[in-house]
This record gives C-alpha cells, structure tokens and sequence, in this order.
C-alpha cells in the first residue's frame, strides 16, 4: 500500500507534466469515466490542479470537474513522453490522459470517478484540503481537534484515519508514536494536549521528509539523512521500530514487540520501555 509520500510525489510530477496544458486525448476502461468524457469532453481542457489528500489523487480541470483515484494496494499512475513505451501490459491500463508532450497513465487504480466541485465537497470519504499533512493548507491546530474528537479510539487507529490526518500510513503510524515515546494502544483521551501537538508535528515532519526526497525507495525515519545505497539486509533497517519485531530498540535495547490493531487488524510494532501505557489507561477487562 502506498503511504501519503508516495501519492505526494507522484501528484508533483504529474502536476509539472500537466498543469497549463491542454489535454490532447482521454480515454478509460470505466463506463462512467467515458460517459462523462462523451457529455463533457475533457479533451480541450487544461488541468488545473493536481493534489493528493491521503491516498488520493485529484486532478482538477478547467471545466470545474475533478477526477479523483484511489491507488489501494496496487494502483499507480505512470508518467510518459508520447511515444515512450509502457513499463506495464496495456492490459493492466485503466485511463489514459495525453497532452502533447506526456501521457499519464493509470494502471490497475481500482476506484476513480470524477467528480464536480459540490459532488466533491460532500463526499465524506475523500479527506478536506487541508487534512493532508503535506498540504500546504494543513493546519495543526484544526488536526489537533480532529484527532482530540476521537477519545475513546486508540492512538494508532486514529492516526491512520484519513478524516483525521491524511498522508499517515501504516509504517509511519508505528514510527510517529514511537518518535514521541507514546504508545500506540492507548486512548486518545489519555494524552494530553501537548503530546496531541507533537504527534501532529512529527507526523508532518517524518512524511515531508520522505516526501522531499526525490527517489521513490524506502521510507527513512531512522539514521538521520542516511541514504539507502545498495542492498540492504532486510526491511525497517532504516526505521525506529516498523518491521523490526523481536530486533532490539534503537533506545533501550529491549525486544521490539508487534500486534495487530484496530478493526482492520493493521500491524503495530512498538517498544514497551520506551512507549508505556500512561498509569491508569489500561483497559480493566485486559489485567490480571
Ligand atoms: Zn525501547
């Protein structure tokens, strides 16, 4: 699954090679796409915009409508100059968007549908403007009344909810909480205010930092500015904690422990020393 870093650099490259041009030619496997495209031609129009909240990609054109893909597990958009050839069968190509010099393509993205600016505006599962933690829009304070909302969730879940903060996937979920010495089960009600701030700056720190790197290999939250070279020994070399269950940590030097979490059973690594429960948060029912 690609994290909001990945959806960032790639909204940035497709944003250089179509933003100001007009598309030359669109096409799509997807009825709705085309039915769309055969009422109100995107050919002649110009993209306006191309941004990423979360997971999803939206470029936006002249006309007003906005077409919107999620990438899931497997969905990517490749950029081409015309004439280049595909790294992927044609077969796994679900749009196609041309200008004269490029052609971008979406291979295998499971969900896209375009939208107009109302339709957009009420669609619930696509993160606001500014929830995206590399949006320059996003703003802390609203995120800290977000993630404050949800009390009674766990730490970990909620900061993997898009509404909340766009852009945090699930490597960067177990590394943001271990970065700030908070652990990933405990409820959002147990923090206090300052430690809601910092999790809202680390988040936006550790993604811009992967973000701003312009190779698309693997997150880096650990080693400074280290970079990855050649082959490496194995995943989560340069990461606090995701990937590393049973290694010791980069702290306290005790098993890095991991467990699924959440409705969605997504995997959480944490460190037990260096991430306790606050006194009195844990769960009656779980002691003894
Ligand atoms: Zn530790």
């Amino acid at each position: 699954m690609p994290e909001g870093d990945t959806i960032f650099r790639t909204a940035r490259s497709m944003g250089r090679a179509l933003i100001g041009r007009p598309i030359t030619a669109f096409r799509s496997n997807y009825p709705l796409l085309t039915r769309f495209h055969d009422d109100t031609p995107i050919t002649g129009q110009t993209v306006e915009r191309v941004e990423s909240r979360g997971k999803w990609l939206l470029i936006n054109f002249s006309g007003g409508a906005t077409l919107v893909t999620h990438m899931l597990m497997n969905g990517t958009w490749h950029l081409y100059r015309i004439g280049e050839r595909w790294r992927k069968p044609s077969r796994d190509m679900r749009i196609v968007l041309e200008n004269r010099e490029y052609q971008a393509v979406a291979f295998t993205v499971p969900v896209a549908r375009i939208y107009t600016a109302q339709a957009l505006a009420r669609e619930k599962r696509i993160p606001p403007p500014g929830a995206d933690v590399l949006s320059e829009d996003f703003d802390p304070l609203t995120a800290a009344a977000r993630l404050s909302a949800c009390s009674n969730e766990e730490v970990g879940d909620v900061l993997l909810q898009q509404q909340v903060l766009a852009g945090v996937g699930n490597v960067f979920k177990s590394e943001i909480c271990f970065v700030e010495s908070i652990n990933p089960f405990c409820l959002v009600s147990a923090l206090n205010g300052e430690q809601v701030a910092a999790l809202i700056r680390t988040s936006q720190r550790l993604v811009a930092a992967n973000a701003l790197e312009d190779s698309a290999d693997g997150i880096v939250t650990y080693g400074g500015q280290q970079r990855r070279t050649t082959h490496r020994s194995g995943p989560g070399e340069s990461l606090w904690v995701y990937g590393r269950s049973g290694q010791p940590c980069r702290r306290c030097n005790n098993a890095i422990r991991h467990r699924l979490q959440g409705p969605d059973a997504r995997i959480t690594y944490w460190c037990e020393t260096c991430q306790p429960m606050p006194d009195g948060s844990e769960i009656d029912g779980m002691q003894g």
